[in-house]
């Protein structure tokens, strides 16, 4: 089944995840116009970003440790895995060194399970100062929902992001319109999250096959 027509017809953005896939997958897709794909490996990442064409939006989706940040600085289009106040600060360090501004999405915790990535909400608003990092485009939020088959569940923690994402909006970027991305929805539950409003869907095994 291609999906990959109707996935990037919806009016969510389509991130295609290549995780894992070789580089002729993310060129099939791209020939077929596909701009944006994410990956969670830096090393994984770097590689492919050598080899692949310049125009290609990477947006990096997973864990990412302080000491890696600087080899993916000079070219990652937006990490959508900022979860950690020290990992912001480095963020901003690297895209100074590189001389640009970095374009991030805050991670939150949203599941019910025990997933150690993430700012905890209450935390992020209380502690969040913006003027920190005059290097960040601070551009929305970024979260991932339970792996369950319990619908109800999926969907109660998407709603959770959107109202994270609005106070997080009113409190800290009121006069900010860049601040609009809600990341939100993978294979199995994107459906749902752009019932809840995402903007942003980040597909990776209906695209490229199972993992
Ligand atoms: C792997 C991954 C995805 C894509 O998952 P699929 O279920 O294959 O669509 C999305 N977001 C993150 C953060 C991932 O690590």
């Amino acid at each position: 089944m291609d999906y990959f027509k109707e996935l990037s017809q919806l009016k969510a953005t389509l991130v295609a995840v290549s995780k894992t896939k070789p580089e002729s997958a993310i060129e099939d897709l791209y020939h077929k116009g596909q701009r944006i794909f994410g990956e969670n490996r830096v090393t994984e990442l770097v590689e492919k970003h050598k080899h692949l064409p310049k125009d290609i939006e990477w947006h990096f989706i997973g864990h990412l440790q302080s000491k890696k940040t600087k080899d993916i600085a000079p070219f990652v289009h937006m990490i959508e895995s900022a979860d950690s106040f020290k990992l912001l600060g480095i963020i901003d360090q690297e895209a100074a060194k590189n001389n640009r501004k970095i374009n991030v999405l805050l991670q939150l915790k949203i599941a019910k399970e025990e997933t150690k990535y993430g700012f905890e909400f209450d935390d992020l608003v209380k502690h969040l100062d913006v003027q920190k990092y005059p290097n960040l485009n601070f551009k929305g939020v970024m979260g991932m929902a339970t792996f369950t088959e319990d619908t109800d569940q999926v969907r109660n923690e998407f709603k959770n992001l959107v109202l994270y994402n609005n106070e997080i909006k009113a409190t800290h970027f009121k006069n900010d319109p860049g601040f609009n991305e809600i990341s939100m929805g993978m294979s199995g539950d994107y459906k749902i999250a752009i019932e809840e409003g995402s903007t942003m869907i980040r597909i990776g095994s209906l695209l490229f096959g199972a993992r």
